[in-house]
C-alpha cells in the first residue's frame, strides 16, 4: 500500500504564502484521491512488489489497460509526496554543493527562480508540473503535463517540483500564477533540495 508522506507542518504553518484552506484540500483531497486510486491501480495491474518510481519509469511494460490509471494516479501521488515534502515554515537556502552550482550556473537563486517560474508560467500550457532535475551532472529545468513524471521520460533526478496545476493556487491566487511562484519560493525547503542533490550525484 502506497501511503501519503505525513506533513512535515501543520496546515497554516505556510500562511500566508501557501494558504491553509488551500493546504487542507490539495493534501487532504486531491492527494488523498491520487493515492487512493493510485493504490486501486497497482493492485488491479498486480504491481503491488514494485516501487511507485520503478511502476511510473516502466509504464511502457505495463498492459495498455492500466496505463493511463497508473500514469495518472501515480504520478499525482509521486508528484505530491515530493510537492508536500519540498516546502517547510519559513523556508530554507540553499547551501553546500547546491549553492554552489546554483551559483555557477545561474548566478544566483533568484535568476534560477526566475527561469522556474517562466518554465511553470509561460512554458507549460494548462495543467501540469515545472522541475528542477539533475541531468548529466547539471542542474537543468523541465516541465511536463497532467500529472506526468520526469521519471516516465527517465529523469529520475528530481530535486524541485513547482505544481502548477490550479488547485495548486486558485483559492488564494485566482488567476495570478505568477504570485503563487513568487510565494511558493518563500516556503521552499532548499536544504531537501539539497540532500535530494547530494543522493542523486
Ligand atoms: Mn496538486
Amino acid at each position: 500500500m502506497f501511503e501519503r508522506i505525513k506533513l512535515p507542518y501543520d496546515y497554516a504553518d505556510l500562511e500566508p504564502h501557501i494558504d491553509a484552506e488551500t493546504m487542507r484540500t490539495h493534501y487532504d483531497k486531491h492527494h488523498k484521491t491520487y493515492t487512493d486510486r493510485f493504490n486501486d491501480a497497482v493492485s488491479k495491474a498486480g504491481l503491488e512488489n514494485k516501487s511507485a518510481a520503478e511502476i511510473l519509469m516502466n509504464l511502457r511494460d505495463v498492459p495498455e489497460e492500466h496505463r493511463n490509471a497508473l500514469r495518472n494516479n501515480g504520478g499525482g501521488f509521486y508528484n505530491h509526496n515530493l510537492y508536500f515534502e519540498s516546502m517547510c515554515k519559513g523556508g530554507k537556502k540553499p547551501s553546500g554543493k547546491l549553492e554552489k552550482m546554483i551559483k555557477e550556473q545561474y548566478g544566483n537563486l533568484d535568476a534560477l527562480q526566475e527561469k522556474l517560474d517562466k518554465v511553470g508560467t509561460a512554458d507549460l500550457f494548462g495543467s501540469g508540473w515545472a522541475w528542477l532535475i539533475l541531468k548529466d551532472g547539471k542542474l537543468d529545468i523541465c516541465h511536463t503535463s497532467n500529472q506526468e513524471s520526469p521519471l516516465e521520460a527517465k529523469n529520475p533526478n528530481i530535486l524541485l517540483p513547482i505544481d502548477m496545476w490550479e488547485h495548486a493556487y486558485y483559492l488564494k491566487y485566482k488567476n495570478e500564477k505568477k504570485e503563487y511562484v513568487k510565494n511558493y519560493f518563500k516556503v521552499v525547503d532548499w536544504e531537501k533540495v539539497g540532500e535530494r542533490l547530494e543522493k542523486a550525484l
